[in-house]
């Protein structure tokens, strides 16, 4: 049997799984106790930062920038949406968040992940708040480790 790897974050699929699985998982979670809600922004962000083609060079750049002030410097995302909502709106911008054919996002260094979507499933759904914030911080550490910080 052939071992699949995710080409972007580099975990080792189980038979059967990718990353995309893990990500729904997370989801269902986040349906299924509201309080778990508190961290979507983290875990959409930290899901599409470890799989960066998602994302277009400046959709990329914008999220690093999202997980600094997220992680770093501890700003709450309603801040984060009042800040940006002129900078963002879909109409004021000339770039575009997602991928694109001429343009998907990738790192200037490679970045060594020490946790990712597969870890916060195996924690479990008790322990979901804590993995994801953890998630978010070892994203930020290793980003940062790689030299990536915009
Ligand atoms: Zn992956």
């Amino acid at each position: 049997m052939a071992t699949n790897v995710c080409p972007e974050c580099g975990v080792m699929w189980q038979e059967g799984e990718t990353c995309e699985t893990d990500f729904h998982q997370m989801l269902f979670w986040e349906h299924e106790e509201s309080s778990r809600w508190e961290v979507h922004h983290l875990m959409v962000l930290c899901y599409h930062l470890q799989h960066p083609s998602l994302y277009s060079q400046d959709g990329l750049a914008n999220g690093i920038g999202l997980l600094t002030a997220f992680v770093r410097d501890g700003i709450a995302p309603s801040e984060i949406r009042r800040r940006t909502k002129e900078k963002v709106n879909s109409k004021n911008r000339d770039w575009k968040i997602t991928a694109r054919p001429d343009s998907k996002g990738a790192y200037g260094h490679p970045v060594i992940w020490t946790m990712r979507a597969t870890d916060v499933i195996a924690r479990g759904a008790d322990h979901y708040v804590e993995s994801i914030r953890e998630w978010a911080q070892s994203a930020y550490d290793s980003i940062q480790a790689a030299e990536n910080l915009v």
